[in-house]
């Protein structure tokens, strides 16, 4: 299996493959660039069908964590980990101990964290013998309120940028996914008297929904063409493709889901058609800017991490205006941004 010809590898400072036979822990991580700071990313435990698509997976999410950071004005850099293999059969305290063990030989170039199938609990059984772990249970805890916090910033962004509108009442937003940050999210857009319309595969979160925010529920595919003003992605990846996107009615496309855009292309499709998009590494920072804190000199401090998570509106408001300055789709000037960033190692230098 080749690693720097991968058409995602792009110059990463390193790639360790390591396992322990007594735990059965196979993982890949990668540090794809530590210019701004130590590579900070989850970790992702998946039943990957080959080593190659767990390498492609890293290699991806970690040059994805850089440029988030970069973009939020974190000393952070970007690195992810992945273990291959099946949550349900492998896990155990010895198997988290042995993860924990992988980071110690890092020396500090990458902290972990969670991510899809790594909960709390795992990360804090990794921490029996690593400090190299963020997100820990007792310090900044759940990133998901802060998560919704800064997208729904993000949101009031978007609205004021594309409709000159400071509030968010009257106006109808289709939420897709009622999970940890999705419903934190309903009640925020809810209480500024928004319109929500709502789907999700588990029926007891959209009758949450329905029952606690008015909202209308509509089935899994009809959520695209809901008549919107926005459309918030809040579950899964692509679902900005070639087939949704002539279904949308909304004028903005602006959720936490990560990796939107099927192909990058669909972020000049959007343009093209008059949508505004909310670069979804830009909107969805909340809860890596509420990790952050956790490293502060004073210990972590709620209020601090809110504070920095408000300058998503600003952070956006600055995209968008470049983006329409340059004519180019916004997507693309986040990921202009982040390079400057990168480039002069961090955002206040
Ligand atoms: P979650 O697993 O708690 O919620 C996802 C929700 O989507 C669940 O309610 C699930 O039932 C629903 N869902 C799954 N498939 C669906 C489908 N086909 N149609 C509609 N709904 C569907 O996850 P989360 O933590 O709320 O994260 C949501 C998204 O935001 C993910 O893409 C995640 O990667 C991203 N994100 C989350 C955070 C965070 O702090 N939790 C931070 C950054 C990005």
């Amino acid at each position: 299996m080749s690693v720097f010809s991968q058409v995602e590898f792009d110059d990463h400072e390193q790639v360790v493959f390591c396992s322990d036979k007594a735990t059965g822990l196979k993982a890949i991580i990668a540090v794809h660039n530590t210019n701004c700071g130590p590579a900070v990313g989850g970790c992702r435990f998946w039943n990957y069908t080959s080593d190659e698509e767990a390498l492609v997976d890293v290699l991806r999410l970690s040059k994805g964590m850089t440029y988030k950071n970069a973009l939020a004005g974190l000393n952070f850099g970007g690195g992810k980990a992945v273990i291959i293999g099946d949550p349900k059969k492998l896990k155990s305290e010895a198997f988290f101990r042995a993860f924990g063990e992988k980071l110690n030989n890092m020396n500090g170039t990458y902290y972990s964290a969670e991510d899809v199938n790594i909960t709390t609990g795992d990360i804090m059984q990794a921490h029996q013998v690593t400090d190299y772990v963020v997100g820990l249970e007792g310090k900044s805890g759940n990133p998901a309120p802060f998560t919704a916090l800064g997208t729904y910033l993000g949101i009031k962004a978007s609205v004021k940028h594309k409709f000159d509108k400071e509030d968010l009442s009257g106006l109808k937003f289709s939420i897709q996914g009622l999970g940890s940050v999705g419903m934190y999210l309903c009640q925020r857009l809810h209480q500024d008297g928004a319109e929500l319309v709502v789907t999700d595969i588990n029926q007891s979160s959209i009758d949450t929904a329905v029952k606690e925010f008015g909202a209308t529920a509509v089935g899994l595919d009809e959520i695209y063409a809901a008549d919107v003003d926005v459309y918030v992605p809040c579950a899964l990846g692509a679902t900005v493709n070639d087939d949704t996107i002539r279904q949308l009615k909304a004028k903005i496309v602006a959720g936490c889901a990560n990796n939107q855009l099927a192909e990058p292309r669909h972020g000049q499709v959007l343009k093209d058609l008059g949508i505004l998009y909310a670069p979804d590494y830009a909107i969805n920072a909340g809860g890596i800017i509420n990790i952050f804190f956790e490293q502060d000199e004073n210990g972590y401090s709620s209020d601090k991490a809110t504070a920095k998570v408000g300058e998503i509106y600003q952070t956006l408001i600055d995209i968008y205006q470049r983006a329409d300055k340059e004519d180019k789709p916004t997507h693309e000037i986040a990921d202009i941004i982040a390079q400057e960033i990168i480039a002069k190692g961090g955002k206040d230098k």
